[in-house]
């Protein structure tokens, strides 16, 4: 079976319960204590409001793996992959048998349950947990470098969401999944432990480009010193950083999750098999560059105080009070040639009448017509169609 396959039947065993990011600690507490008892759950200890942070144990293998995801409350891609992912381990079929067979998993799913609560980054101390390796001020990083320590996993799955703003080089799609071995020092050396990531990262590209063409690139790789996996990566983990970025018409990333879960089994049966070991760090280099050459939504073709200019919009979203849904607020990041961009959302302003101003670096406020309707419009940053 290969993985094109597996995804075919990807309703069998996708978790239906969590349909979207902003699912909470409380949501995926029953379906960890409704797994089989195979898998074995232990609870590390408590998020600053008093969550539990749990670890799922699975496979009676000799390769330790440690897989932790949302580290970084409103990142809850790969949480929504590994609860998917534990639903695919119960069936029959043979990837799950080799997996079992050869490795035993650690999974710490949503290390920042009250991040989740109110869908920020940060956890409740307002402090980013994947930059307090070293001073290890939150209880939530204490828990997850103690989990290392105790395991000692060979490799180890670090699962995060970046910016929908990242484009992979070259084909100006969205990078709706980057990979990266984080680097353990500051001159980026590569040493077997890091090697063996990439070369596990080489087998993933390989297998998911098939899937999923010109949307996955590699990650910057600069050494950030605070951060977990580049301290795991130094204290010999071989570690896999995977990003959800975006894709079109998948705001709720309910189309990423699947690639994201495809990720992490593919690179699950590379260790198990080995097959990593054929992979090269060139094959590793040779992936596409993160870049960012997209936008939100693009305007060409706009006349603007006498000249014909491409205009770029982007939103930051922020989440609402209530943590489970945001709002979106929209900015022009960019005015002139841009005919190296592209966007999720793309308009011609041919013919088209402009009413309102478009100012550079201030919230989009203009509305944009041609004979018929209106293209489109937004009022003090909001956008109205
Ligand atoms: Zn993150």
């Amino acid at each position: 079976m290969n993985i094109q396959t597996i995804l075919t039947h990807y309703s069998t065993f996708e978790e239906k319960t969590l349909t979207n990011r902003f699912f909470k600690h409380e949501d995926i507490l029953p379906l960890i204590h409704q797994l089989p008892s195979e898998f074995k759950v232990e609870q590390l200890g408590n998020s600053v409001n008093g969550k539990s942070i749990n670890a799922v144990k699975w496979g009676n293998g000799k390769i330790k793996v440690m897989l932790w995801s949302q580290m970084h409350g409103d990142e809850a891609t790969g949480t929504m992959a590994i609860f998917d992912l534990f639903n695919f381990l119960q069936q029959e079929n043979d990837m799950a048998t080799l997996i079992k067979d050869k490795c035993q998993l650690l999974f710490i799913p949503m290390v920042n349950p009250d991040g989740a609560a109110v869908f920020t980054r940060r956890n409740a101390q307002q402090i980013d947990i994947n930059r307090d390796f070293l001073q290890t001020a939150t209880p939530e990083g204490k828990i997850l470098k103690q989990a290392r320590n105790d395991f000692e996993p060979q490799f180890g799955f670090n699962l995060h969401d970046q910016t929908t703003l990242w484009s992979v080089a070259d084909s100006l799609k969205p990078a709706t999944l980057s990979y990266l071995a984080p680097a353990f020092d500051k001159a980026l050396s590569i040493n077997q432990v890091r090697e063996n990531a990439m070369q596990v990262i080489a087998d993933m590209f390989a297998k998911l480009d098939q899937i999923l063409p010109k949307h996955i690139g590699l990650f910057d790789d600069e050494y950030e010193p605070r951060a977990f996996g580049d301290n795991f990566q130094a204290a010999g983990t071989s570690t896999i950083l995977i990003e959800a970025g975006g894709y079109k018409n998948d705001p709720e990333k309910q189309q990423i999750r699947k690639y994201f879960f495809a990720s992490i089994l593919s690179g699950l049966i590379s260790i198990a098999s080995k097959s990593y070991e054929k992979q090269t760090t060139t094959n590793y280099f040779s992936i596409p560059k993160n870049t960012k050459q997209i936008f939100h939504i693009l305007i060409n073709n706009l006349v603007l105080a006498g000249v014909t200019v491409s205009v770029g919009i982007n939103f930051d979203e922020c989440p609402n009070a209530d943590g489970k849904s945001t709002y979106k607020s929209y900015s022009i990041q960019d005015i002139g040639d841009l005919s190296f961009c592209d966007a999720y959302d793309v308009y011609d302003a041919d013919g088209c009448q402009l009413n309102g101003n478009i100012i550079f670096n201030k919230a989009a406020d203009f509305e944009l017509s041609n004979e018929k309707q209106t293209v489109l419009a937004f009022k003090d940053g909001y956008l109205k169609t």
